[in-house]
């Protein structure tokens, strides 16, 4: 799986290209509805002692509009550029960001983790629809993309409110 072998790196730089289905078992539990595998292209170069990871990842995710609740599919394209680096303990609490620790002795980094966290701080906060997505009727509940009806807005009722009533009574 997403797994990196120090040693390779080491010798030179390594590349990893997978297609992760929508039903891996790395995706239990996320709150977002991937729509197609995720594709990932990393390149995993030595640096120091730690090592670097950049490249790309891609997928869709189905959302609700925020106005009017349609389902909405967009792309979503990641640019990583993830840095592991050996850490000690104390050094371990302080890290912030894109700085991933790698154990002390390990053979090898398991990207899985760093992957998902990247593709989900990504993911957009909401979806529209579309940029002048109407939305649904407060009061009735059509959405109002499809049907115009004559609710009238939120807004507090006005005095000519008053006198249209006693017009048309
Ligand atoms: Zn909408
Ligand atoms: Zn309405």
């Amino acid at each position: 799986m997403l797994k990196l072998a120090l040693k390779q790196v080491d010798r030179a730089d390594v590349r990893i290209r997978e297609t992760v289905p929508t039903d891996d078992p790395m995706w239990d539990g996320v709150a977002v509805k991937l729509s197609a595998p995720v594709e990932v292209d990393l390149t995993a170069s030595s640096v120091g002692e730690g090592v670097l990871v950049r490249g790309s990842l891609g997928t869709a995710v189905v959302q609700e509009c925020r106005r009017c609740l349609k389902e909405v599919r967009s792309d979503v394209e990641v640019h990583v550029d993830l840095l592991f680096e050996p850490l000690t303990a104390e050094e371990e609490d302080e890290t912030e960001g894109e700085v991933y620790p790698i154990p002390p002795r390990a053979a090898e980094v398991d990207l899985t983790g760093p992957v998902r966290e990247q593709l989900l701080l990504h993911v957009p906060a909401y979806a529209l629809c579309r940029e002048d997505c109407r939305g649904l009727c407060p009061k009735c509940g059509v959405d109002r993309n499809d049907i115009a009806c004559d609710c009238v807005s939120e807004s507090a009722p006005s005095p000519w409110d008053a006198l249209k009533k006693l017009k048309n009574d």
